[in-house]
């Protein structure tokens, strides 16, 4: 165990429970995507204190994005006393609505019981405090270090990240030669390393029909009974033959290791809220259907979209006056980093030293930031490590542990000592 880190993160709890305290306080809410400014302002100056270069890039034109609600990340950059590699570690500052049920305040910050309290304390104010401390830590350590070390807080996680990771790693933020290793510290439990996720294919399904006075639907076409089909063919085909994809990704929960879909939403006939009073009996014309397909790293998206398409197809075949079409809405592909990357590695290491025990490997059933370092930087040494308890992210009271905030801020530091330092892992 590198003791002078460990020392020297320990050294700085109270300052690690208060800067979680002081993140919370900004109610980031997403969406709209409030307090953005301050909270990112709040970041880049206590970096900037530690010697960091910040700057801030507002993800202009990304959906949200306005004068009221401006998306406004920060970026902040460490030169060490040498060349070397780049490690960067990327939070996002947003969090999700509060919602129903807290017996606590959830942007006052309490801590109570060895844990601080608030909507974002785990998902991820926890993560990036103790990323912070864990620079900090370093840096008096081994003040000369080299390479750099760069810390990100960005906004519209929640939303897709467009107007935050999507905008920075298309302005070169996420590639090479500028960075090489990334950190994500998304609550994933503090001895577990998150590779990647499963894929994702979201689409719009329309049938059409033709309207008709509702008393004598023979003379129209129901677009509604065109979607009953769909999905009648969907549960007797589609979701047993998803069941048995099974995949070597170690997905968690265990359930979503396999290929799974979700009927997000069916929107057919008259809207409701149109007028006040009964609706025109009429025959719809138009029914639409979201879907939400996870997909495998076994799977390649045309396959997926293939097992849809051909159901379709089949069914314009066999029924009288069936029409579709097929709207994609969202594309992205399953990512898994190896276990021998230099970032797992490295992080592994971390663990190893603090918990005595090896890793836990995982791979988020949903996405997150990684897919647009992935797939817009190209940059491929990305994981997600951090404090907090996953199942506890979004709901009322959520919390982060104090210790499990400090262990993970230890393992990130040594993750730089790996990193930078060239340390053997
Ligand atoms: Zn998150």
């Amino acid at each position: 165990m590198n003791e002078a880190l460990a020392r020297a993160v320990r050294d700085r709890t109270e300052d690690l429970v208060a800067l979680c305290v002081d993140l919370i306080r900004f109610p980031t809410i997403n969406p709209p995507g409030e307090a953005y400014g301050p909270c990112a302002e709040f970041v880049g100056a206590w970096l900037s204190r530690r010697g960091f270069e910040t700057s801030f890039i507002r993800g202009e034109g990304a959906p949200g994005d306005s004068d009221r609600y401006p998306r406004t990340n920060v970026v902040a950059r460490r030169q060490g006393k040498r060349p070397g590699p780049t490690v960067h570690f990327n939070s996002h500052i947003d969090v999700v609505e509060t919602g129903q049920g807290w017996s606590v305040d959830p942007f006052a910050g309490l801590v109570r019981d060895g844990r601080v309290y608030g909507r974002g304390s785990c998902d991820m104010k926890g993560g990036l405090a103790a990323s912070m401390i864990a620079a900090e830590a370093f840096i008096a350590v081994y003040p000369d270090y080299p390479g750099a070390i760069e810390i990100s807080g960005t906004v519209d996680e929640e939303s897709g990240g467009f107007g935050g990771v999507a905008h920075l790693a298309s302005q070169g933020f996420f590639s090479r030669p500028r960075v090489d290793h990334v950190i994500i510290p998304e609550p994933l439990n503090k001895d577990r390393i998150c590779l990647g996720h499963r894929g994702v294919w979201w689409a719009e399904i329309e049938t059409r029909g033709r309207i008709a006075h509702g008393s004598m639907p023979f003379l129209g076409d129901s677009a509604i009974r065109h979607i009953g089909a769909v999905l009648a063919a969907f549960e007797d085909e589609l979701f047993p033959a998803l069941d048995a994809k099974h995949t070597r990704m170690p997905v968690v929960p265990e359930g979503a290791r396999r290929s799974t879909l979700n009927i997000n939403s069916i929107h057919g006939g008259q809207t409701e809220d149109f007028f006040p009073g009964l609706p025109a009996p009429n025959v719809a014309d138009s029914c639409r259907l979201v879907i939400d397909r996870r997909f495998l790293i076994e799977e390649d998206i045309q396959t997926v979209k293939g097992e849809v398409l051909s159901i379709l197809e089949r069914l314009k075949q066999e029924r009288p006056k069936f029409d579709y079409a097929v709207r994609d809405l969202m594309e992205v592909l399953p990512l898994m980093t190896e276990r021998d990357a230099p970032v797992a590695e490295a992080v592994a290491r971390g663990i190893r030293e603090v918990f005595a025990r090896e890793p836990d490997y995982v791979i988020s059933p949903g996405t997150y930031d990684q897919k647009h370092i992935a797939r817009i930087g190209h940059l491929h040494d990305c994981v997600a490590y951090g404090p907090g308890i996953l199942d506890l992210a979004h709901q009322p009271d959520e919390w982060v542990g104090i210790e499990d905030m400090v262990e993970s801020a230890i393992v990130m530091a040594i993750s730089l000592d790996t990193l930078l330092n060239g340390v053997k892992p």
